[in-house]
């Protein structure tokens, strides 16, 4: 029988992912705070989650890696958490006990589970991951911008079950407005490449409060362009644009 995949986008980039029965947590994200709204509403509190078997964090940004609301909320310390160097080492300052360093390229197993890191570029540095188990293959994009090598990620892993990505094109208005995540277009463009089942994209409702949208940031909040945009550029694709708490399963 084939392995059950389903993901509930708990809010924001954060998603629940089952796979392979292992339930891994992406970017976490649970509190506001200033300049950082999430501007829709979140699906599930820490507690709520349920049984969290591997949490993966990209880059250590207030949005993706709320580590605090985490073991606020009763996460146990020894949950392996994984992500790049600058993740692992801020993780264990704040107390996680089970941490697996991944750097662009290398793998570690949960279990049945297989997490690999992908190259990732954004403001700070980051990675995007490969999650894998029972023969399901998922690509989580985090915030980054469209890498070249991201499409090797078929070459190297085979199909792609599903894949979860950016789609803001967030610019940083005090950086002279540079892009620091993939746009619709960029995010449609790495959709046709890797081809998956399924198709979800997510990190377009946050916001920054109506002088941070000013002031600091500017991003996109309409991820239907990025379905019009893998329409027009792969017609066969299925993407799913889902309101948090919705469980998708993938065929
Ligand atoms: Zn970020």
């Amino acid at each position: 029988m084939r392995t059950p995949l389903t993901v509930t986008r708990i809010g924001h980039a954060c998603q629940l992912i089952e796979i392979g029965g292992l339930r891994v947590l992406t970017d976490p994200w649970f509190t506001q705070t200033a300049t950082y709204y999430q501007g829709e509403p979140l699906a599930a509190t820490v507690a709520g989650l349920g049984r969290v078997d591997a949490v993966v964090v990209s880059h250590e940004h207030y949005d993706h890696c709320d580590l605090d609301a985490l073991l606020a909320g009763g996460l146990a310390p020894d949950t392996p958490l994984i992500g790049p160097g600058t993740v692992t080492s801020l993780a264990h300052a704040k107390g996680f006990r089970n941490l697996r360093t991944v750097e662009a390229w290398e793998a570690t197993a949960v279990g049945d589970l297989t997490v690999t890191a992908a190259p990732g570029q954004h403001g700070v540095h980051e990675v995007t991951f490969v999650i894998q188990a029972g023969g399901r293959t998922v690509f989580f994009g985090g915030d980054s911008l469209r890498v070249p090598e991201l499409d090797t990620v078929p070459e190297r892993f085979g199909h792609v079950d599903l894949a979860i990505l950016p789609t803001n094109g967030l610019c940083v208005r005090p950086l002279g407005h540079r892009q620091v995540v993939m746009d619709a277009e960029d995010a449609a463009g790495l959709t046709a490449v890797l081809r998956p089942t399924l198709a979800v994209p997510h990190h377009y409702a946050f916001h920054s409060g109506r002088l941070g949208d000013r002031m600091i940031t500017d991003g996109d909040r309409d991820p239907r362009r990025y379905a019009d945009a893998v329409t027009r550029l792969a017609p066969d694709l299925d993407v799913r644009l889902v309101l948090p708490g919705i469980a998708v399963e993938v065929a």
